[in-house]
């Protein structure tokens, strides 16, 4: 299965073709979408095991870490959307005042038309299908492109699509720099981006020259602050090490960094050896080829944090260890300052530096210093923390005494904010991007000796009245 770019002819003639199928309303009636929901939904169920060898050929990664946050999850979303359709698209009667209750006032729900969703390599199937369910509820026409440094899964998505999705109306475009560039030249009605801040601003630049809106759902550094005096440091521990290992740390929700207070710092050292040896207890631990533990992209983004260990100069407490191509073992570094190689930046890998405090004020503080995270993580007991974060912190999310879990709550928004993007998505959310509320007025002839007053020449008892 050769991984194919698609010709940028090809890109051009499909494009067309997905606009004329919006223009001859191919998608507006809901029957259709319910079919091609149910047809995605079946797509994913009878092709499980394929795309998570394709997963696992193009990153590695458990097959407990596929179906769990990605399969399952655009299976039941598929099938959730298709049940609410009725709901979504129903038109709104907006309470009026009194005097214009005999107008005919209506929110519509209109489809956009034809968008593009934008992939990220590092959760291939569940960030460009969780937008795409909402993209088919709207009833828009959608061009995907995944990203290209997962071939295995993007040449699969290609080569099933055709075979269970209208292809007149849903595409897979295949491709790296050239190809996204191409399709951001063309004029979309909505384009759905996940990645880095960086493409970020050049998919925001390119909108708007149309003045497309755009969701731009970004990186972060995501911070956690551990009130270790209000709280099972060993259950903190826990939970953010399961979280900062999915996919071997690169998710964009991945606890970046961890605020202590100082006194507690080497407690939570010892936290996280303990629940390092539950979770890989072989005497190779996590490098052990049997842990599967999430692989490191490539050979560029495993120098590029191999380089950043070896510039810290915290202390590497755990960890540490390294294989030639692959795989890092999860390292925990304490003492490190806000001006260290490991705070540069994202990590997106399995580095967990500890940055040591006085508490929750200087917490807050720095949060506050740095670009608006995609999500707070606060591990705490404490009602009076917990209300310092809600009243003087800004992200995406705010999450309490876990890690990760977030994304898996399709009945609450998921994006950034500030720095880590703009607008949101999960359930109902995510068909939110493809609408177009249209406001629909009639104002009844039979009104008319009402409007007497408004008409010139304008007399002043109108204007007493
Ligand atoms: P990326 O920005 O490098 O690439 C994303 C997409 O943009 C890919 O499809 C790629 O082909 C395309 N692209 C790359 N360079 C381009 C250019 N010059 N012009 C046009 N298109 C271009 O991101 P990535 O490395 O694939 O993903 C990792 C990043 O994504 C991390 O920062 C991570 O935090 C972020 N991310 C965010 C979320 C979220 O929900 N906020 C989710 C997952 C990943």
């Amino acid at each position: 299965m050769a991984f194919k770019y698609t010709p940028l002819e090809d890109l051009q003639s499909g494009y067309a073709e997905l606009r004329k199928s919006f223009q001859d309303k191919k998608t507006l009636p809901l029957k259709f979408r319910r079919a091609q929901l149910l047809q995605l939904a079946r797509l994913f169920q009878e092709n499980s095991h394929d795309l998570a060898a394709a997963l696992h050929a193009d990153l590695g990664r458990h097959k407990l870490e596929i179906f769990m946050p990605e399969i399952g999850p655009i299976v039941t979303a598929a099938v959730q959307a298709a049940e609410n359709l009725e709901e979504w698209n129903k038109p709104e009667k907006p309470a009026v005042e009194e005097w214009r209750s005999s107008w005919d006032t209506t929110i519509y729900t209109c489809p956009k038309g034809i968008v593009l969703i934008i992939g990220p390599w590092n959760y291939p199937y569940g960030i460009t299908m969780l937008p795409f369910i909402g993209a088919i509820a709207a009833g828009c026409t959608v061009i995907i492109k995944p990203s290209e440094f997962n071939p295995t899964c993007a040449q699969l998505l290609a080569d099933l699509f055709p075979k269970y999705l209208d292809s007149s109306v849903y595409r897979i475009v295949n491709g790296a720099v050239a190809e996204t560039t191409a399709l951001l030249e063309l004029k979309w009605n909505h384009i759905f981006f996940t990645g880095s801040g960086h493409v970020g601003r050049i998919v925001a630049a390119a909108a708007a020259k149309n003045v497309t809106p755009i969701t731009l759902e970004l990186g972060s550094k995501s911070p956690v602050f551990i009130d270790a005096a209000n709280t099972d440091v060993d259950l903190a521990a826990k939970r953010i090490l399961w979280g900062k290992m999915q996919n071997g740390g690169q998710v964009c929700v991945a606890p970046d960094f961890i605020l202590v207070p100082r006194a507690h710092q080497d407690n939570v050292v010892e936290a996280f050896k303990k629940a390092y040896q539950k979770f890989w207890p072989h005497p190779k631990g996590a490098l052990d080829p049997l842990s599967e533990l999430g692989g490191i992209l490539n050979p560029h983004h495993h120098a590029r944090l191999t380089a950043l260990l070896g510039r810290t100069e915290g202390n590497i407490v755990h960890g540490g260890n390294t294989e030639e191509y692959r795989r890092i073992e999860p390292t925990v570094v304490k003492d490190v300052r806000l001006d260290d190689s490991l705070m540069e930046d994202e990590l997106f890998g399995p580095i967990i530096p500890l940055v040591p405090i006085e508490g929750v004020d200087e917490a807050i503080q720095i949060i506050r210093g740095g670009p608006v995270p995609l999500v707070i993580y606060v591990f705490t007991d404490s009602e009076e923390t917990k209300n310092k974060f809600v009243e003087s912190t800004s992200s995406g999310t705010l999450v309490l005494n876990d890690t990760f879990t977030q994304v898996g709550v399709h009945e609450m928004p998921f994006g950034g904010s500030g720095d880590s993007g703009y607008g949101s998505y999960l359930g109902k959310f995510s068909f939110n991007n493809f609408v177009n509320r249209r406001s629909f007025i009639n104002v009844p002839p039979s009104f008319e000796p009402f409007l007497g007053y408004r008409y010139p020449p304008y007399s002043e008892e109108a204007f007493q009245a």
